[in-house]
């Protein structure tokens, strides 16, 4: 039996006290010991960032690459080891900066993925600049007169894009947290988790009072119909509350792999039918 304990790792976060990476961090072990699945049999892709520090505070297999680049790391061990659940973790400034590519066409691709954004709507690491998620006319560290471009809304682009699992957390109610990360793993497809991280050093204008006070979950109105057009409006900016909860799935997605009709019938991975060359002959034509 898969217990908490087997994802004990010796090193101790060094996140500031308070920060919700501690929620995500906890929620994401709990969610995996819930569903049964052992450190050796998950892999888990990080980048830089505050949260990518989580990649040595969790005994699991975890690689940690560079700044926004989680998800095309997550994508290529997903279909070279199907069968095993695949976990990117990335923050707002990475994935809607140097990773934006790379977040459309896994959403295109419908990579078996569960990718959990932590959106705390700044830089953490390098001391609180401003991301493609931050309010517009914000002052930040690298913004002290406020910033000028429009905000980007994460959920309604996965959602635009076609996404076909779609969800928003927040970093004040870890059970909702933990019970979407087990949806995103059974999701057949890439699943879009969006936290609404706060982040006490550098962001006191969506805290977790501010986030509290606006948060609803739309699974507890059992009149909602999880429909893209229904999850793009309850998902604007304009809106004065804030939609969390499961906000779309479509139950039929296929994920890339299996829409692969060359690989129907085939029981091996990937990893195991690539061939060892010797490159020995073709490197002495270069000499
Ligand atoms: Fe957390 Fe913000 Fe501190 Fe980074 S800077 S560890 S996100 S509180």
């Amino acid at each position: 039996m898969v217990t908490i304990q087997d994802y004990q790792s010796p090193n101790l976060p060094t996140w500031c006290p308070g920060c919700g990476d501690f929620v995500i961090w906890n929620a994401l072990k709990q969610a995996l010991v819930q569903e049964g699945i052992g450190p050796m049999d998950v892999v888990l892709c990080f980048d830089i960032g505050c949260n990518g520090n989580m990649a040595d505070k969790i005994n699991a297999y975890a690689f940690k690459g560079l700044h926004g680049r989680s998800i095309p790391v997550a994508a290529g061990v997903s279909l070279a080891n199907q069968g095993i659940p695949v976990i990117a973790l990335a923050g707002d400034g990475a994935t809607f900066d140097e990773g934006m590519q790379h977040f459309i066409h896994a959403i295109r691709s419908n990579y078996n993925v569960t990718f959990i954004l932590h959106n705390n709507c700044d830089f953490g690491l390098t001391t609180g600049q401003a991301t493609p998620t931050t309010p517009k006319g914000q002052r930040l560290n690298g913004s002290p007169y406020g910033v000028i471009e429009t905000r980007l809304n994460p959920t309604q682009l996965a959602l635009t894009l076609g996404a076909t699992f779609v969800a928003k957390a927040f970093t004040g109610n870890m059970p909702q947290l933990i019970k979407l990360i087990r949806a995103g793993i059974n999701h057949k497809g890439f699943s879009y988790i969006e936290t609404l991280q706060h982040c006490p050093t550098y962001n006191n204008f969506q805290d977790l009072k501010w986030l509290s006070e606006r948060v609803y979950d739309v699974n507890a109105d059992a009149e909602y119909k999880n429909t893209r057009e229904n999850a793009i409006q309850i998902s604007s900016y304009d809106n004065a509350r804030v939609a969390t909860g499961l906000l779309y799935q479509d139950k039929e997605s296929v994920s890339y792999y299996d829409a692969l009709s060359y690989r129907q019938n085939i029981t091996s991975a990937s990893k195991d039918e690539v061939t060892a060359y010797s490159v020995k002959d073709l490197m002495k034509k270069f000499q």
